[in-house]
């Protein structure tokens, strides 16, 4: 059996732990591999790697750290279908998706080649007389980051390019559901020039997260996964003292008005809420039926739903693949034993669905519902699968007030012609990031990507400029040379006079 280890000082670490997880297929249903769990000694001798290669790498210029970020993006180019394969072979998710979301986190390694750029600082000559004063901003140190099952590639790519390029070291702790993707990643970023210690990837489970978050010499996290375990790292870097931005948990509202262009709502709707098998943060998984256009909705989603080819993700003829693990299959047909249960109605019943060859597969049929109302649990919490709840709304207000009363706040999207409706709609949507006939508004990397409420914990977005507020901190500095104007002491506050 293939065994995961570690990425540490620049090279393959086993680590002291005996402790080990499994990595499926989730297309067959096998094990792949093995991946080793590492115990807090191995975190602290990653973190201490981390430590050493600080100052050196702290004061290279910006400059050859983007040539780093360069050649690394050249390398990821080249390497595109193999990473795209280990993250279909331990996701799930379709080849052409696993490539997009890759091509994303690429999008951010482009970005840090224009670092030096981002830390040039402000000046300004005379805040007092002969007095200059300048702001900069310098790196933290070691930074962490923690990430979730559902995108391999991309959500790493958020952190450590960034964390990187401004000059900080960082410890990885990917999922260890599909940890291969990370390894690969850092292996190539070590082939780019990358020193030695630089970037470390540490596989585990909560000892490994635990110990992070209570080494001292980590001095800030980034997080991306479910809202209860954000929670908890938010708390706990608190505690500890740390800088942390903690990404959660989404229920991502689609509100499709009475006046939109209901083929481009339907096809937007489809992509965001099947696409992945509703394994993404940003996934639409309720629509909004706004006035009388709920009927046709309906019957125009369930037609294209049930034709959804379902398919292992190295198919080209899949649009959905399975889902991640076993566990995740039967909580996913869990919510819609729930929803059937809670009263809403079942258009689409994906639950008995079946692959000739891929028996042991992780798969589901997309599912839709209609009629959910807000008292129901498949409304409230997040399934993070392919099934859809279409609500019924009376009018604009009515459905602003569903995507405002939600705990979430990552995504939403309205589909409407009218101008002012769309608007008023993103002026007034207490969420992080707003569509406006798009289905799926994630920010580019040259923007940054965060939800609101209960989505994040923490001030700072991911990537973009509040990724690199986030891996810096500020310093001023005011200075006069002796040369200038002279004083006698001062007792009072100077101000200008
Ligand atoms: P998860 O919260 O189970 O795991 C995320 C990370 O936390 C993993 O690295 C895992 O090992 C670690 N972890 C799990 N349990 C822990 C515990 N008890 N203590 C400490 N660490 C622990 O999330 P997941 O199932 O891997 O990913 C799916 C979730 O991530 C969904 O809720 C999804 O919405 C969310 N997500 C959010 C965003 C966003 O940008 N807001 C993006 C992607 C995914």
């Amino acid at each position: 059996m293939k065994v995961i280890k570690h990425f540490v000082n620049g090279k393959s670490f086993s680590g002291d732990s005996k402790r080990t997880g499994k990595v499926f297929n989730p297309a067959t249903g096998e094990q792949s591999a093995e991946v080793k769990f590492a115990s807090t000694k191995d975190v602290n001798e990653a973190v201490s790697s981390a430590k050493k290669a600080y100052p050196d790498w702290a004061n290279k210029p910006p400059l050859q750290r983007a040539r780093i970020m360069f050649k690394f993006k050249e390398l990821i180019e080249k390497n595109s279908d193999e990473l795209t394969k280990i993250i279909v072979s331990e996701h799930g998710k379709v080849y052409e998706d696993a490539k997009g979301s890759l091509v994303r986190g690429l999008e951010v390694v482009e970005y840090a080649c224009g670092i030096p750029q981002m830390l040039k600082g402000e000046f300004t000559e005379n805040v007092g007389s002969n007095i200059d004063s300048w702001s900069l901003r310098q790196p933290l140190g070691v930074c962490a980051g923690i990430t979730p099952f559902n995108f391999p590639a991309m959500v790493p790519m958020w952190m450590f390019p960034m964390a990187i390029a401004c000059g900080n070291t960082f410890v990885l702790k990917p999922s260890e559901k599909d940890p291969s993707c990370s390894i690969k990643l850092a292996e190539l970023l070590n082939e780019a020039g990358l020193p030695e210690g630089v970037l470390n990837v540490i596989n585990g489970d909560k000892e490994a997260v635990d110990a992070l978050i209570n080494n001292k010499e980590v001095t800030a996290i980034s997080f991306v996964g479910s809202t209860p375990i954000a929670k908890y790292i938010y708390e706990n870097c608190a505690k500890n003292e740390k800088r942390v931005q903690a990404l959660g948990g989404a229920k991502n509202h689609c509100v499709v008005m009475p006046d939109c262009d209901l083929d481009q709502a339907v096809n937007g709707l489809m992509g965001a809420a099947y696409g992945s098998a509703g394994e993404r943060c940003m996934a639409q998984s309720v629509a909004v039926a706004v006035g009388n256009i709920g009927d046709e909705l309906i019957d125009r989603l369930a037609r294209k739903v049930e034709a959804l080819k379902v398919g292992p993700g190295m198919d080209k003829q899949s649009e959905m693949g399975p889902l991640v693990t076993k566990e995740h299959l039967s909580k996913v047909k869990g919510y819609v034993d729930i929803g059937e249960k809670e009263g809403a109605k079942l258009i689409v019943d994906g639950r008995n669905f079946k692959l000739q060859g891929y028996e042991n597969g992780y798969y589901i049929g997309g599912c839709l519902f209609d009629h959910v109302t807000k008292d129901m649990r498949i409304y409230k919490e997040e399934i993070f699968g392919p099934v859809l709840s279409v609500v019924r709304a009376k009018d604009f207000n009515e459905s602003l007030q569903l995507v405002n009363d939600h705990e979430f706040g990552n995504g939403v999207s309205i589909f409407t012609r009218d101008g002012d409706t769309g608007r008023a709609f993103s002026n007034k949507a207490k969420i992080g990031m707003v569509g406006i006939n798009i289905p799926i508004p994630v920010p580019v990397a040259f923007h940054s990507f965060g939800g609101w409420k209960r989505s994040l914990f923490g001030d700072q977005h991911m990537h973009g400029p509040e990724g690199v507020r986030f891996y810096t901190k500020l310093k001023t500095i005011t200075s006069r040379w002796p040369s200038g104007s002279r004083s006698d002491p001062e007792f009072v506050m100077p101000t200008m006079k």
